[in-house]
């Protein structure tokens, strides 16, 4: 493909993707594809030689589209939803259409580094997050991450290098990292990955599933008395299944007290809230300044930013640095060996790293902070009249009390009487009914023994109508489970 070629197709691909955001909202939310259909459509090794460029363009759309769920539609409500927008998308295709392995080294592209450090400060300030975090502290710091478990990987082991220098003597197998039942898999994949014990601490149903300080103490105390050496908590701030909230308030003492404790803060959906000065006490924002050692926020969740960006600051930039500096001749720069300038890749575990500040910079200048706090607040709203419909129903329940824009329900007809164990195959079966639909997407989650549905709203389509469409299809999927329960 030529220049002249490449413009033209560029074009093309842009009205593509326009047609597509005019289409959305009338296409489904699911693909209805069945595995392996790729596999079966497409040869077995790849052309010998090149095929014109409009007909590989006219197969994306014959193949592919089709087998993807779009989560940018304003009925998804899954997981949690990735907003995406047309300035990240740009950002995207600015730093990917030049092309560059940038920034590994400041001097690999100084933009690259110049403008991450600036706009992290930037997402810190709107986030409120203290200046010690802010790369302009020269001491704390800010780096972009492709993904939050990369984000706690990274911050696990900074702690782990910090506690074995920290303590020379204790042997490997004797480190343990705490986490809670209800922390995202990516607590076990960091002990997976760096061979370490994981303890998930156990939370309640009465607490709402966060962890308690007293749980904390106990376990450190158990610790103790057995050998070993809790070096980390991964504690969670807007959990995956239920929005739970950690009470870091109440484990602050315990990090004053014992300070060889790293405290990594995991905020990837919920994070992002605390551009509005409301929802702060609610995210814990002073416990986080006061006792964080690293904390993160997906941008790529509920922040606008198209996938990737996963926002980690931490405290002390030395301590990443320790773990991760490895400087052999070839990476080498004048301003890396005089230390003036951040050399990024001993911030994070590759060396080649994405451009991801640029769709980060572009979407927080044209959104402002006061753009950013209006899209916030308009899904938490969404999620309040989803909330206020499940409060007035007759089917369902609230399984814990809504947090942002998450809410976490279950089918339970109060005029029935039915056992925990026939609920959860009640929920099951209503589950496997509403995942059948094309035109909704929700998902199921299993609390201490609960199965339940999560509403996640997050797409900036979403309208009041989506919501009253979406509470329409589970009041039909839950007359059909039920009439399918009574037969
Ligand atoms: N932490 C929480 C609380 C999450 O909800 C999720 C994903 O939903 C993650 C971490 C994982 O994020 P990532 O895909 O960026 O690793």
């Amino acid at each position: 493909m030529d220049i002249e070629q490449f413009r033209r197709a560029g074009y093309q691909a842009i009205d593509h993707i326009c047609d597509y955001y005019y289409s959305l909202r009338n296409m489904a939310v699911a693909p209805q594809v069945e595995p392996g259909y790729i596999r079966r459509a497409l040869p077995s090794a790849a052309p010998h030689t090149g095929e014109a460029f409009e007909k590989i363009v006219q197969d994306y759309h014959k193949l592919i589209v089709p087998g993807l769920m779009h989560w940018q539609h304003p009925r998804f409500f899954a997981y949690f939803p990735t907003a995406s927008t047309f300035e990240a998308i740009l950002g995207d295709l600015y730093a990917n259409g030049i092309g560059p392995n940038p920034g590994f080294n400041w001097s690999a592209s100084p933009a690259c580094t110049e403008l991450e450090a600036v706009v992290m400060d930037w997402a810190a300030e709107m986030l409120g997050l203290d200046s010690t975090f802010h790369n302009a502290s020269g001491i704390g710091g800010g780096v972009l991450q492709t993904s939050a478990s990369d984000s706690s990987l990274v911050a696990t082991v900074a702690a782990r290098s910090r506690f074995i220098r920290q303590h020379p003597n204790v042997p490997a197998e004797k480190l343990v990292l705490y986490t809670t039942t209800q922390t995202h898999s990516l607590g076990k994949k960091a002990g997976l990955v760096l061979g370490l014990n994981v303890r998930a601490l156990a939370v309640t149903a009465e607490d709402s599933y966060a962890l308690r300080g007293a749980t904390l103490k106990r376990a450190l105390e158990e610790d103790a008395k057995a050998g070993m050496h809790p070096f980390m908590l991964i504690a969670t701030v807007g959990t995956t299944s239920s929005g739970a909230i950690d009470r870091l308030e109440e484990l602050g003492d315990i990090f004053v007290a014992v300070p060889s404790l790293w405290l990594h803060v995991d905020a990837a959906w919920a994070g992002v809230s605390m551009a509005c000065p409301e929802y702060r006490d609610l995210c814990l924002l002073d416990d986080i300044n006061k006792y964080a050692d690293s904390v993160c926020t997906n941008f790529h969740k509920w922040g606008l930013v198209t996938f990737d960006c996963s926002t980690l600051w931490v405290r002390e930039r030395k301590n990443l640095t320790d773990a991760l500096d490895i400087t052999p001749e070839f990476l080498r720069s004048t301003h890396g060996d005089a230390g003036t300038v951040i050399d990024y890749r001993n911030w994070h575990l590759g060396l080649g790293r994405r451009f991801r500040a640029l769709k980060l910079w572009f979407v927080l200048r044209s959104y402002g902070v006061r753009g950013f706090q209006r899209y916030i607040r308009q899904t938490v709203q969404r999620s309040d009249t989803f909330v206020s419909l499940i409060k007035q129903s007759a089917h369902f329940r609230l399984i814990t009390p809504p947090c942002l824009s998450l809410s976490v329900f279950r089918l339970e007809p109060p005029a029935r009487s039915f056992d925990q164990g026939q609920l959860n195959a009640l929920n099951r079966a209503f589950y496997a009914c509403l995942s059948a639909r094309q035109d909704v997407a929700f998902t199921q989650t299993d609390l201490n023994g609960t199965i339940c549905i999560r509403c996640a709203v997050g797409a900036e389509r979403t309208e009041e109508a989506d919501i009253l469409q979406a509470y329409e299809v589970l009041c039909e999927e839950a007359n059909k489970t039920l009439d399918a329960w009574d037969k």
